[in-house]
């Protein structure tokens, strides 16, 4: 294999970096088992991806390390009879880009049973601009569906609207039928919400501060990627046997919550955990994504970005200021 470009992040005792490098296969590392290499097409950054640039949090575990928590790309070489040369993949999580060599990168080798053929209705650059966040946002209204929430129970909130959960999980429910209030603490992003899907744009300082155990009941379902306050005032608002999806930790890790919404309105709080969801529940977010997500859709809202602009940008998502998705064509 040719030398080829990769982001590589290191620690030493005096210094963390991140660094655009030229690098040869010795930076991928084996899995072991059924060991697939793929030609990177697009990467992304998502939230994770800014912590573990920046090391803002332990996100990477060995160092150095190529990051990028997801791609997609083209088979070059494969010992798993699952996928050949040729075949269009996509990788989310595993912990690839935290203990396992990434995706911001040109090539990029892992275990076949991490990855899962790129339906037919998106390219790699498509199947990027929707990316890990875009997944996990397809969870998260799975989990809600899957409760039995429907578009005529109510309102759905989706917070850090957005963002790249956000922004995602907007133009799902909408084109679902489902009425969106988006909370966002960009009430300049208005204009762009309600062209991907929110029927309504509200402040997020309505919902990040400390509340009530209880408050009106507004919302039928709740996606949410913020967390801390956030989430506690998002599950104390929702309605009577609703449910809320959380995924995302923006505003903070903490729940400074009371049982109250679990026991007296029997509300439904859904962890969502895309890193080793099966591959079952996997192939299922992605066929969902090719059947319901207008491409046009996510076309606005991804803007993408060369290899060397990675690093900047790592710092801009940590900051609140990226907008929708963020594609990295490695190429
Ligand atoms: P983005 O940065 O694209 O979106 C996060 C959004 O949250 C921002 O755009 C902003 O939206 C809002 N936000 C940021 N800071 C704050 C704050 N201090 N208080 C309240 N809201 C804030 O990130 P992603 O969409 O990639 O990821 C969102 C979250 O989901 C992250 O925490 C990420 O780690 C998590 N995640 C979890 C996964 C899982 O498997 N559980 C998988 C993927 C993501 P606005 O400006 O509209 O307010």
């Amino acid at each position: 294999m040719t030398p080829f470009h990769a982001i590589v992040v290191n620690k030493t005792e005096s210094a963390y970096t991140a660094e655009l490098k030229t690098v040869d296969e010795s930076a991928l590392s084996t899995t072991g088992d059924k060991d697939v290499l793929v030609k990177v097409d697009y990467s992304t950054i998502n939230y994770k991806d800014g912590l573990a640039i920046t090391g803002k949090s332990p996100i990477i575990r060995k160092f150095p390390m190529i990051p990028g928590i997801d791609f997609a790309g083209t088979v070059v070489e494969s010992a798993d009879p699952e996928f050949k040369q040729g075949d269009a993949v996509i990788l989310n999580g595993w912990g690839v880009g935290e203990t396992h060599p990434g995706g911001l990168a040109q090539y990029a080798k892992v275990k076949g049973d991490w990855l899962i053929h790129t339906p037919a209705a998106f390219t790699s650059r498509q199947a990027m601009a929707i990316g890990t966040a875009g997944y996990t946002a397809m969870l998260c209204i799975l989990a809600i569906e899957g409760h039995g929430v429907k578009p005529a129970d109510g309102d759905v909130l989706v917070t850090g609207a957005a963002g790249g959960v956000g922004s995602v999980a907007i133009a799902l429910l909408s084109a679902r039928g489902f009425r969106v209030v988006a909370s966002t603490g960009r009430p300049n992003e208005s204009a762009y919400l309600t062209s991907i899907g929110a029927a309504e744009v509200i402040d997020r300082a309505e919902l990040s501060a400390p509340g009530k155990p209880l408050g009106k009941e507004r919302w039928a379902a709740v996606v949410d990627s913020v967390g801390s306050h956030t989430l506690v005032n998002a599950c104390a608002t929702t309605k009577a046997e609703g449910a809320v999806a959380a995924c995302g930790l923006a505003q903070g890790m903490d729940f400074p919550a009371t049982v109250a919404p679990f026991i007296l309105r029997g509300v439904a709080l859904y962890g969502i955990n895309s890193v080793t969801a099966p591959r079952q529940r996997r192939e299922k977010a992605w066929q969902r994504l090719a059947a319901d997500l207008n491409t046009t859709t996510l076309g606005a809202m991804t803007s993408e970005i060369r290899l060397s602009e990675v690093l900047d940008k790592a710092n801009d998502i940590l900051a609140g200021k990226i907008r929708g998705r963020l594609v990295v064509n490695v190429n």
